[in-house]
This record gives C-alpha cells, structure tokens and sequence, in this order.
C-alpha cells in the first residue's frame, strides 16, 4: 500500500465486457454473506477498486446491473453470467468492488480479511490467519 497503483485490465469470461480500472491496494476480502453466496455460488472474493478510475467497455450492452439490496447493486456479464462488480448505488460509490479472478494480474495479491463469517455455512472452511469479521463487525466500521 502507499505506493501508486498501477492500471489493471480484465474482462469476463465470454469477453464481452472489458474494463479497465485501478485498485485501491492488492488486498482482496473474502465475503461469506447470503447475497454474495447466492451470486457466486460460493464466498466471493473481491477487491475494491477506486471508483472513478473504472472505465468499461460493454459489448451488445452485455454488462448488467441487478440491485441486491438498498444500497447496492452488482454487475454481471449477461452473455456469460461472469460476476464482476459489486457496488454501492450512486455516481460516486464509496465502495466499488471487483472479482479478484476477474484481473488480467493477480500475483502481488493477498487476502487481507473475510468478512460476513457469521454468513458462512458449515460446508467449506479456510484455514488462514486473516482477520475475520462478523456482520455486525464489519458494518460498525461505517457507522
Ligand atoms: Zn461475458
Ligand atoms: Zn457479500
């Protein structure tokens, strides 16, 4: 961290939809909530962007928003179902994450915490020492 971010490239699966985008640092989060879960099929694992340096290229208007809940929305790839961003709603989001396997370089990233772990079904675990914070720990860090 500190050091500038260089620009990272991606696109989803099909290729439809490209972007272009810088990271606010190589720390991904891994979040164990329902909504994250059901979009993914599994956790998600994200990295949060500096929202207005995203730029994306959208082919046949592939890119789709879906608002999961009041204060955010995701985008998928409508072509391939790729799961791609998820992001607070308004024109300058204070958060604007992006799916980690979704970046053209991933080698200098790490997970720095999980998130949602009191989310996350019995069925798969990760054993890493990360932070780990429940629901309630990580919304009082914006309240
Ligand atoms: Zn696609
Ligand atoms: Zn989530």
């Amino acid at each position: 961290m500190g050091e500038q971010e260089a620009e990272r490239k991606g696109q989803c699966l099909c290729g439809k939809v490209h972007f272009k985008l810088k990271l606010q640092s190589a720390a991904v989060h891994v979040c164990h909530c329902n909504l994250c879960r059901k979009h993914h099929g599994g956790p998600s694992i994200t990295a949060s962007c500096v929202a207005n340096s995203v730029q994306i290229d959208s082919k046949d208007h592939a890119l789709k928003w879906y608002q999961s809940s009041e204060w955010a929305e995701r985008g998928f790839c409508g072509e391939c179902g790729t799961n791609m961003f998820c992001k607070l709603l308004g024109d300058e989001p204070m958060y604007y994450g992006v799916s980690a396997a979704l970046l053209d370089r991933q080698d200098d990233l790490f997970t720095e915490e999980h998130i949602f772990v009191d989310k996350k079904p019995h069925y798969y675990k990760f054993e890493d020492d990360c932070k780990k914070l429940t629901e309630a720990q990580f919304l009082a860090q914006f309240s």
